[in-house]
């Protein structure tokens, strides 16, 4: 039996760039805050000011299984704590593109294997006598480090659930502080941050037979390893805790979610070999990818991650593609859409993505970007959006048309954290949620989804999605926007 989803309204929240974690408003060319050129174009022109904004959508999520957060990363999603969430790339400043990649995708640089070498050399006692038999051939990375940790005797590192402990905090602290000059943190932040996550407890605790096999993973024996959900690796060097690694394991990957480190070890660059380890360790226990997160062209904390090869989400299609063949559509940090119809103009449907596993673009080399064509201030997305609006509003589902098409507000307009717009990437078309009314197909939350109305402190089936008040069918087909309409089926959402 698959579990339910347990989770909140969606949110969507619009700020000022000045509160992006990434650019923080000031990146040097305004070009770069919008995901479309033609939206550059019309704003530098009328000279109003307008601006991108920091935009993201999501939702609190009390309960999903880990295999679904998997198909969630896959579909643009990220984790903090218990919140899941994916930016609005039409409207955000900085384009968050799902990177993930694999040991044979990597392209092992220079920089790298010094990397490696340097931690070969703090934690190999005899590393000098041993310097000049490095034999030559291609560099190996898994293999380095699984020969350097298993003959070292002052570095060693151990799986664990992600659970608080004050040593796990202390660390974080003297992070935050010394790299990040955040002094804005308490135990509780950094559990809610880096320790609490949407899995069942059972989940999160694990066996000790997983954690035992996964620590096991540099044996090459070892084939088996069951553990999935999320853990802490705990770096120790000289008995000391130097390091925590954040993670997610999922069925298709590893997923990175945090790393921190202790600044009196910088030297050891110890955020790199965390990902060449990572990704070492993601194919020794057979899991495909390795996650790494949001990758940003143009922010420098960010697009590190590149140098790792991979693939990057097509998010308005689900499907990925080698980041070499989108590294000149995605400069200046603009949004990408593939398609192998140049004259497409409307947003692809996506609700049968939702129930398979990642795709990738078979032929990425012949397909065209028609990002200006569908999200372009002349493009086609807006107005079926809006029309779609106005027919669902006909049936007592209160979406509106959007007073103006623009991807800029002024500021002025108060946003409503529960109104999603009508347009957004990687969301099912207003259009799609449409036919799915029109043909009923919305009907199968009927018997099937659960609410838990926290007014009354009641919880219920929606029997009749038709007979339900216009309020909580918005919130299902804004659900269904999210999450596709067989998770939606399946949830239980606080509203
Ligand atoms: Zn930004």
């Amino acid at each position: 039996m698959t579990e339910r989803l347990i989770i909140s309204e969606p949110y969507y929240f619009s700020d000022s760039i000045s509160h992006c974690g990434y650019c923080k408003g000031q990146k040097p060319d305004k070009n770069d805050n919008f995901a479309v050129k033609s939206w550059y174009d019309k704003h530098s022109e009328a000279k109003d000011g307008l601006d991108a904004q920091n935009c993201t959508l999501g939702v609190q999520a009390e309960l999903v299984s880990v295999e679904m957060y998997d198909r969630l990363c896959n579909m643009g999603f990220r984790r903090s704590g218990k919140f899941l969430y994916k930016p609005d790339l039409l409207r955000n400043c900085c384009r968050m593109y799902t990177i993930r990649t694999t040991t044979d995708q990597v392209r092992v640089s220079k920089d790298m294997k010094t990397c490696v070498k340097r931690f070969k050399k703090a934690v190999s006692p005899e590393y000098n006598q041993e310097n000049k038999k490095d034999h030559k051939g291609p560099f190996n990375f898994t293999q380095e480090i699984i020969d350097t940790e298993s003959k070292s005797d002052n570095f060693y590192t151990k799986f664990e659930p992600a659970v608080y402990s004050d040593e796990k905090y202390r660390l974080f602290a003297k992070y935050q502080e010394s790299v990040h000059n955040d002094f804005d943190h308490n135990a509780k932040s950094f559990k809610r941050f880096l320790c609490d996550a949407p899995f069942s407890p059972e989940v999160i605790r694990g066996t000790k037979q997983e954690w035992d096999q996964l620590n096991d993973w540099k044996n090459p024996e070892r084939s088996h390893f069951e553990r999935v959900g999320p853990a802490h690796e705990c770096y120790y060097y000289n008995g000391n805790l130097i390091a925590i690694a954040v993670i997610d394991i999922l069925p298709s990957g590893i997923s990175s979610v945090y790393f921190i480190w202790d600044p009196e070890y910088g030297k050891l660059s110890l955020g790199k070999l965390s990902a060449l380890r990572e990704l070492a360790i993601s194919s020794k226990i057979n899991r495909k990818h390795y996650y790494m997160g949001y990758y940003i062209q143009d922010c420098p904390k960010m697009n590190y991650k590149g140098k790792y090869g991979g693939e990057l989400m097509d998010l308005c299609n689900y499907r990925y593609t080698p980041l070499t063949r989108v590294e000149k559509e995605i400069d200046h940090s603009k949004f990408f859409v593939l398609s192998d119809d140049p004259n497409l103009t409307n947003e692809p449907h996506l609700n049968e993505r939702f129930s398979g596993t990642a795709d990738v673009w078979q032929t990425p080399g012949s397909l065209h970007n028609v990002v200006e064509n569908i999200y372009g201030v002349n493009g086609g997305a807006f107005k079926v959006a809006d029309d779609a609006a106005e027919q669902l509003s006909r049936r007592e589902i209160p979406y509106s048309r959007e007073l103006t098409h623009d991807i800029c507000n002024d500021g002025n307009g108060k946003n409503d954290i529960y109104r999603i717009p009508n347009v957004v990437p990687g969301l099912l078309p207003l259009e799609e949620i449409l036919q799915m009314v029109l043909q009923k197909k919305i009907n199968l939350v009927n018997n099937s989804m659960v609410l838990f109305d926290t007014s009354v402190g009641h919880i219920r089936l929606v029997v009749d999605f038709d007979s339900e008040s216009p309020k909580i069918k918005k919130a299902v087909c804004d659900l269904v926007r999210l999450f596709g309409l067989q998770n939606t089926m399946d949830s239980l959402v606080i509203v």
